[in-house]
């Protein structure tokens, strides 16, 4: 598999906090309970780490997990190179998260960038080219079909992002059901609704229950 990202964001931590986050394998679990159910160190050196990873991906319409191991090797603060050892993607998935100094977006100046790969999305990837080719008879066990795929794709896609816009982009604290409404600071904040577009969750809304004041989690942009 090519080293191509899943994709890359601009950060307002440096270099070196990002580094620090991505490095963190181990808290993965902790950070996208989704996907990653546990990890287990295998072995570990100066430079690598060695885990048993038990993650929650649709593969197929019989497999809704993978266990697999994988091999990371860590080059401070530049990168984390990881390869899928054993399991599904064994020999194939070899990826890189990528961090780099400061860019700039238009007016806008950022303290780090990070090009972002994760095994579950590369799971979804394996065997290439699964996305828009899938008809291949070989490739049948891995199909659920190209568009639950493709939808599966996009849902993993954004929660990744979304998992990481508090400590690394700064985008504010997301809202979440019976927090303190900080209008009031009496009532707390109710479900109210939430805006889909292709599956992908763009904003959802609360209602303080004693004010009534609405609040929406920040949008994530694809
Ligand atoms: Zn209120």
């Amino acid at each position: 598999m090519s080293s191509d990202c899943h994709f890359s964001r601009l950060l307002t931590v440096t270099q070196s906090e990002a580094y620090q986050y991505f490095s963190d394998i181990e808290k993965y679990p902790e950070r996208y309970p989704q996907y990653y159910q546990t990890i287990d160190v295998v072995e570990r050196t100066d430079n690598s780490l060695t885990a048993k990873m038990f993650l929650n991906v649709n593969l197929s319409i019989e497999e809704d997990h993978a266990n697999i191991i994988a091999k990371f090797t860590f080059k401070p603060e530049t990168e984390i190179r990881y390869e899928v050892t054993s399991g599904p993607g064994q020999g194939i998935i070899k990826n890189a998260i990528i961090i780099r100094g400061q860019d700039t977006l238009g007016d806008k100046a950022y303290k780090s960038a990070v090009e972002m790969n994760h095994i579950p999305l590369d799971l979804l990837c394996y065997p290439p080219p699964y996305m828009y080719e899938p008809e291949d008879e070989k490739y049948k066990d891995y199909i659920i079909s190209p568009g639950e795929r493709l939808g599966e794709y996009q849902k993993m896609l954004t929660y990744f992002m979304e998992q990481d816009l508090v400590p690394l982009e700064k985008k504010g604290k997301r809202f979440e059901i019976d927090d303190l409404c900080n209008k009031c600071k009496k009532g707390h904040l109710q479900f109210y609704g939430k805006k889909e577009e292709y599956d992908i969750r763009k904003e959802v809304y609360f209602r303080c229950d004693y004010c009534g004041s609405e609040f929406s989690n920040k949008r994530v942009d694809l």
